[in-house]
């Protein structure tokens, strides 16, 4: 029973938990995120700015097609002034041509808000646009880092498997399927040192007459760590 081959294994286990558990939290995913977040809010602001752009378009088109309509039919009530004699007929006329003078200068003043409206959206968009190519270098930029770092990790990771696979094969069956057992039943160590007087597992100090029974232990065979119940390796 090689006691230091379980402390091995102990040990590389601890370091693949420890880049299990970092490896979504690496400063380069974090940035990654905040680069992705910030040019997803940048697209939809352009696309509000868009939006308020055609919006602004629709009301011109209509604005120009009611004062299309009303410049016609003004047209045609001063090919019929010409033609009518009663003066009350002609006051009537030129009473429903001044109404729809009036209702021109309404169209036009809406066409002239929304040409405003559509000039703010437009240079709301611009102002956008000119930080885009900036955020889309970002998120490059970002990705290139992550993936760097992930094939650090990655080849870490690769390493540690090697060296798990190759204690396994020390160990023999029987001693993996015993570490393995007291693993998972400590939540992921299983396998403490004793360093001087104190548990690495468990973190408390064994009194003289427990660490005298550790030591008792021949070689060969697995102590216990009487406070906690990890296997203890000296
Ligand atoms: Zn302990």
């Amino acid at each position: 029973m090689n006691a230091s081959a379980f402390l091995a294994l102990q040990d590389v286990d601890t370091a693949l938990d420890v880049i299990t558990h970092k490896r979504p939290r690496l400063p380069e995913v974090i940035a990654h995120q905040g680069a992705t977040a910030a040019l997803a809010d940048l697209r939809s602001r352009m696309a509000a700015a868009q939006q308020r752009i055609d919006a602004a378009q629709a009301g011109i088109e209509a604005a120009e097609q009611a004062a299309d309509a009303l410049t016609k039919k003004r047209t045609r009530l001063e090919a019929q002034l010409k033609t009518v004699i009663a003066p009350r007929e002609a006051e009537a006329l030129m009473h429903e041509i001044e109404t729809i003078n009036g209702h021109r200068g309404d169209l036009d003043d809406q066409e002239l808000a929304a040409l405003e409206e559509q000039a703010a959206g437009e240079s709301t968009l611009l102002e956008l646009l000119d930080s885009l190519a900036g955020h889309e270098g970002g998120v490059a930029t970002a990705k290139a880092q992550l993936d760097a770092v992930y094939a650090t990790v990655d080849s870490e990771v690769a390493d540690l498997r090697q060296q798990r696979s190759d204690v396994v094969a020390a160990l023999g069956p029987d001693s993996s399927a015993l570490y393995e057992r007291v693993r998972k039943q400590f939540g992921g160590v299983g396998v403490a040192r004793l360093e001087g007087s104190h548990c690495s597992g468990c973190h408390m100090d064994l009194s003289p007459r427990e660490l005298d029974i550790v030591k008792a232990v021949p070689a060969g065979t697995l102590a216990e760590c009487p406070q906690c119940g990890r296997i203890i390796v000296r």
